[in-house]
């Protein structure tokens, strides 16, 4: 068996010891003659295997006592309109960073609201690189949030442009009509969650869709501060309600519970093997410095974004010469580096470092990259 470099932006791929694990435990949970995924999700293994993955995930992230942990399905484009829905219920505007297009597909979703109920979903725009081509994020004084903004959202990593935040943003409101405490700042973290420690506690919601750094497809993590559970706009639907989700263990509905237990073996996997996130940031530091200290060092391949703010998980790279762009991921392929095309709207290369990418699978992508540039550059 060989398992390939796997450069995926997402479903992304999973540490070989987690699939390992799983496999072990396929047929036969335990000693308890059946699958995960033939458990009951109320029966009290699984309720164990649901336990043991949140609390896993708060040692992770130091999650303070005041924050609730839900586990949902729908994806973090879900929660593009779950953001709204949840927290619109006092009025106010949202407020929306856009940095790329994953923010802006959270500012349309929000706008789309606005036609549903109330022009309180009008998102007001508090700061945006458009202008420039997202080579980097609004600096912290470029921030402008609206007087009565009811929270500021933004995209820590923009998975596609390959441009993540150096900086939390401020949540403070210049004239103090909205006490600053009540801004909570929202962040979708798909891309970047569990890549670096993390201060849960500037933020008011953090969620993440799996397939990126958490395991599979399929179930998503929603991080939420206790106090945000009430502002709820009345017509939100139950399933898609954090308050329903942390009254109810996350288990509303059958809940994807494989998902649910594949996450929980990773996050084993990051405090066991890796030892916690502090080393999990020091090998992803090393992986991405390696690979656009490759870029930077060639007149061959090229990465536009200002340094300051290059995603450590994913690098996109364009080639001087885009006719061989088709030649190089064919012969990256045959090499065994696998998923580095670009996203369609962008185009050019994409390598993705997730944590499960190891630095031997980075190695091997800049040596074929040297070795491609001698042949053909
Ligand atoms: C992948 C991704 C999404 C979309 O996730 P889905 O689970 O497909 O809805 C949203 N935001 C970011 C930053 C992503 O990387």
């Amino acid at each position: 068996m060989t398992r390939l470099h796997n450069f995926c932006a997402g479903p992304a791929a999973m540490p070989t010891a987690v699939l390992e694990r799983a496999r072990e435990e396929l047929l036969d949970y335990q000693g308890r003659g059946l699958s995960v995924m033939e458990m009951s999700h109320r029966s009290p293994t699984f309720e164990a295997i649901a336990a043991k993955a949140e609390q896993d995930l708060r040692e992770l992230l130091a999650i303070p006592d005041n924050y609730r942990v839900l586990f949902m399905q729908g994806g973090a484009t879900m929660q593009f309109a779950c953001v709204p829905l949840n927290l619109l219920g006092n009025g106010g505007t949202p407020n929306y960073l856009d940095t790329g297009i994953w923010s802006t597909k959270a500012i349309k979703e929000a706008q789309h609201l606005a036609t549903v109920d109330s022009p309180l979903a009008n998102a007001h725009i508090a700061g945006s690189t458009r202008d420039s081509g997202y080579v980097h994020v609004p600096r912290p004084d470029e921030v402008s949030l609206s007087d009565d903004a009811a929270y500021l959202h933004y995209c820590h990593n923009e998975t596609i442009g390959g441009l993540a935040y150096d900086y939390v943003p401020e949540v403070r409101v210049p004239e103090v009509r909205v006490p600053e405490a009540d801004v909570p700042l929202v962040c979708d973290m798909s891309s970047s969650i569990l890549s670096t420690p993390l201060d849960v506690s500037r933020y008011g919601v953090i969620y993440a869709g799996a397939q990126k750094n958490i395991g599979p497809a399929g179930i998503t993590v929603v991080i939420v501060r206790d106090d945000l559970l009430d502002r709820a706009m009345p017509q939100t639907p139950s399933l898609l309600g954090w308050k329903v989700y942390a009254d109810n263990d996350s288990m509303i509905n059958t809940p994807p519970t494989y998902a649910w237990y594949l996450a929980g073996l990773v996050f084993e996997w990051l405090k066991h093997d890796i030892g916690g996130l502090a080393e999990m940031e020091a090998i992803n530091r090393r992986k991405c410095e390696a690979l656009y200290a490759a870029i930077d060092s060639s007149d061959f391949y090229a990465n536009p974004i200002e340094p300051a703010n290059r995603s450590i998980m994913n690098v996109p790279f364009t080639l001087a010469d885009e006719s061989l762009n088709a030649t190089f991921l064919d012969e990256a392929e045959s090499a065994g580096l696998l998923n580095l095309k670009g996203h369609r709207s962008v185009g050019g290369m994409r390598a993705s470092l997730y944590n499960a990418v190891s630095e031997a699978d980075v190695q091997a992508l800049i040596t074929f990259m040297q070795d491609f540039e001698r042949r053909r550059g």
